[in-house]
């Protein structure tokens, strides 16, 4: 008999591990605390509309590139249509400076020259920059032959290696320096990462793919279960079952356990490690990852149904305030409004959803009971900060905000077990620069992690290459070859 497996989570790691693992033999059972596919990969709906938490761009949206040949031999991409927007944000200031990122780098040289000619030598080598960025594929596999492919790429993303602030310091501008750091900031990451992102845009390889998030962890439930996987949703894995160094099962909150020769966590890390299997299979490489490497924040996500046609707004409007706005806890220097206009089946026709999300403190959140008066009440106190906002942007538009809804970091918690409430595993920082995260834990065999805990810069490709490598590791450990059917 095959041996089998059991996969703990369903969000886009846990259902691709499950594919790679049925392609592979394994007798595999996803358990899901949650009662839908997708983690992170999700929407609700509100009155007739649809806010979708994750996507903006897929990289690997690309045809012909490696990732994109991988997510079609998982059934990632089954009847799934990209757009894609002229520019990566579109940056406003209070006092009525406007700029464009283009992703196309001609058009984004002709644009940061117009605005200010005294840093043409600047903007010449950033957009070249650029240019050589569109190049760069995601690897699937850190082979030697990968890493000399990549050693031309090395210097011109080292280039950028701290966050945008830092990086683009020499820019003589000031107002350019600006508009240019807040619209390329994630979250204090390097700004290699969002050059990567609007490069992609740029080459077609960084696509919104039409219906948004759902249709995606949709059509990988579906070639899971074709493919004869099962998967228990609503259920909730409390430990990792260890015996004579082997993984061999899981045990539910309900504490039944479920035997198997081998087990994959997809669930978050740190819960994984020091929980699930009580800290007992680490070291102190592990040990100073979790001590040094920086989450993700936790944020304020922000949903907005709008009684209006928003489709003459920009795709992604970048706002900086004159000075920081406090919401939820944390000053804010710039909001980012994410518009879906280009998404018409998000929406009834004739309206539109905006999402704004804001980075906030796990610390801060944590002083409201959840669901409490209190927790409530900021919550509110928040998303009436965000509409003014919204209405001061738009003031045609300021009392067309029809449905709103606000997740906090403790819904992300709740709904997908993420520690302190991250909205993704590790950024990628200037000393964290694309390192290599292990995906097996020292003493224990039979065993993997996937998911964006075992990747910097988090992501649906971070989940989905991830989840390859895991199986990858489990068929080693079954002396087992192993295909991903591309
Ligand atoms: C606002 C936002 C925007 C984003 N934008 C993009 C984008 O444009 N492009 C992109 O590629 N990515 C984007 N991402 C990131 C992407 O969504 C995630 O990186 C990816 O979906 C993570 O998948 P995962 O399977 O690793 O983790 P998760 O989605 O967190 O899945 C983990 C799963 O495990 C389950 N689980 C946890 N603990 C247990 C347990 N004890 N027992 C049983 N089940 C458990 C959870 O319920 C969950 O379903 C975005 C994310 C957010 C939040």
């Amino acid at each position: 008999m095959n041996p089998s497996l059991v996969i703990i989570g369903a969000g886009m790691a846990g259902l691709s591990a499950g594919i790679f693992a049925r392609m592979n033999g394994f007798q595999t059972e996803i358990v899901e605390m949650h009662g839908i596919p997708g983690g992170m990969c999700t929407a609700w709906k509100r009155k007739g509309y649809t806010f979708d938490l994750c996507i903006q761009c897929l990289s690997g949206s690309k045809p012909g590139t490696d990732l994109h040949r991988l997510y079609e031999a998982i059934g990632l991409l089954d009847n799934t249509t990209f757009v894609s927007s002229e520019y990566w944000k579109h940056v406003r200031d209070a006092e009525g400076n406007e700029l464009t990122l283009y992703n196309n780098p001609d058009r984004l040289e002709e644009e940061l020259i117009r605005f200010s000619p005294e840093d043409t030598p600047f903007i010449h080598r950033l957009c070249r920059d650029i240019r050589r960025l569109q190049s760069l594929e995601t690897p699937i596999e850190r082979s030697i032959l990968e890493t000399i492919r990549l050693l031309p790429l090395m210097k011109v993303m080292n280039r950028y290696k701290q966050p945008p602030d830092r990086s683009l310091a020499e820019i003589k501008n000031p107002v350019l320096r600006r508009l240019l750091v807040a619209g390329l900031d994630w979250d204090g990451q390097s700004a290699t990462f969002p050059m990567m992102g609007l490069a992609w845009q740029g080459s077609g390889n960084g696509g919104y793919p039409l219906g948004g998030s759902v249709p995606l962890a949709k059509s990988l439930e579906k070639r899971f279960l074709d493919l004869g996987g099962s998967i228990r949703y609503g259920t909730k894995v409390k430990k990792i079952i260890v015996e004579g160094g082997k993984a061999s099962g899981v045990i539910l909150s309900d504490d039944s356990v479920l035997h198997a020769d081998a087990v994959i966590s997809c669930a978050d890390g740190r819960t994984t490690i020091f929980e699930m299997l009580e800290g007992k299979f680490c070291n102190d490489h592990i040990m100073g990852n979790y001590r040094d490497l920086t989450p993700f924040p936790p944020l304020l996500f922000f949903s907005l149904g709008i009684n209006a046609d928003l489709s003459g707004l920009p795709d992604v409007l970048t706002y900086v305030p004159e000075d920081p706005v406090e919401i939820g806890g944390t000053e804010h220097p710039y909001f980012n409004f994410y518009n879906f206009a280009k998404d018409p089946g998000l929406y009834p026709a004739g309206k539109g959803v905006i999402t704004v999300w804001v980075p906030v403190s796990w610390e801060h959140w944590q002083q409201f009971p959840y669901q409490g008066e209190e927790y409530r009440h900021e919550k509110e106190k928040a998303a009436g900060q965000i509409i003014e906002l919204f209405g001061r942007l738009y003031p045609h538009l300021a009392d067309a905000v029809e449905v709103y809804d606000v997740a906090s970091p403790m819904t992300f918690s709740r709904y997908t077990g993420t520690w302190n409430g991250a909205y993704e595993g590790w950024r990628v920082t200037p000393d964290a620069f694309f390192i290599s995260l292990p995906n097996t834990l020292p003493g224990l065999s039979r065993f993997a992690m996937a998911g964006q805990w075992v990747v910097t810069g988090g992501g649906i490709s971070g989940a989905v290459i991830s989840a390859r490598k895991a199986v990858q590791q489990i068929c080693r450990d079954f002396n087992q070859p192993f295909q991903d059917g591309t």
